[in-house]
């Protein structure tokens, strides 16, 4: 972006002009700098900015042209109607993960307590987004990074949720030993190998977070081999997983002495999310 001449000011409309971003992902940046929403910015372009916010603002258009992801660069995302802090430690929660939400409220009974169980809780966003909808139940989400437990946290006590809590565990290594009434989870299931780890957004997301094994099956494998003694009878295990691990997921369920396994799509209609139950 050229700076304008010395002592005379930026104007919002100008900086989003020569941000060199695309006009929506210009203004989320520049409402992050001057804490203001969409619909100020577009009513105010004619407002002078201060040296120091029109500074901000460079630095952080010139990291988006560079390719890092919008919401590490505004620490924030939103899911399932939540507001969330997000850091480079955690996945960026997605849109299609909402399905995983969504398939798993419908079977939680909202007037029951019910136990739920987020395995590789990142954000918190899934562990969140079901204790927000389901007041009565009590959600555990688990993490193997010390960095994302803290962040879910965080993220709990800003959105003042009681009735979530996070802890370090690789998988069900340190979960409390009882069954629960579902258990939900969106892991690592990339291909180690695959040409998406090196493109857009995932180039800046943990690994750990997005790849998993040579297939890309490891994780998925560890959550089904271990899911059946932390669930209670005819609880269900509910799994995001990749575009073409649908019929892979929905074998291992089987082979697991699942049963009622099935699959759902995302809004894209990819195959998202398998379940079955014990
Ligand atoms: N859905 C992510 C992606 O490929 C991967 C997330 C994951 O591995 N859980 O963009």
């Amino acid at each position: 972006m050229t700076s304008p001449p010395k002592g005379s000011p930026t104007y919002v409309s100008r900086a989003l002009a020569a941000s060199g971003l695309v006009p929506f992902e210009a203004k989320i940046l520049l409402g992050h700098v001057l804490r203001r929403n969409l619909a100020w910015l577009a009513a105010h372009g004619d407002e002078p900015m201060t040296a120091r916010e029109a500074k901000v603002f460079d630095a952080l258009a010139r990291r988006r042209r560079d390719g890092e992801p919008i919401a590490y660069l505004t620490g924030r995302r939103e899911f399932y109607g939540l507001d969330l802090e997000v850091t480079p430690d955690v996945l960026i929660p997605r849109p299609e993960t909402e399905l995983l939400v969504e398939l798993a409220l419908v079977r939680i009974d909202a007037d029951e307590h019910a136990e739920i169980l987020d395995l590789g809780s990142g954000s918190g966003a899934i562990a969140l987004a079901i204790a927000s909808e389901r007041p009565n139940s009590s959600v555990l989400g688990v993490d193997l990074s010390v960095a994302a437990v803290a962040l879910a946290r965080r993220n709990a006590s800003r959105l003042n949720l009681g009735n979530v809590a996070f802890l370090e565990s690789d998988w069900f290594s340190a979960v409390p030993k009882k069954r629960y009434d579902a258990i939900v989870a969106n892991p690592p299931y990339v291909a180690a190998g695959d040409a998406h780890l090196g493109e857009g957004d995932l180039r800046f997301e943990p690994p750990t977070a997005l790849a998993s094994g040579a297939d890309g099956l490891t994780a998925i494998r560890s959550i089904i081999t271990g899911a059946a003694a932390y669930l209670a009878p005819r609880a269900w295990l509910l799994i995001e997983h990749g575009y073409d691990q649908a019929d892979a997921v929905q074998a291992m369920l089987r082979d697991a002495r699942f049963s009622d396994v099935q699959s759902r799509r995302d809004l894209a209609g990819i195959p998202r999310t398998a379940l079955g139950r014990i």
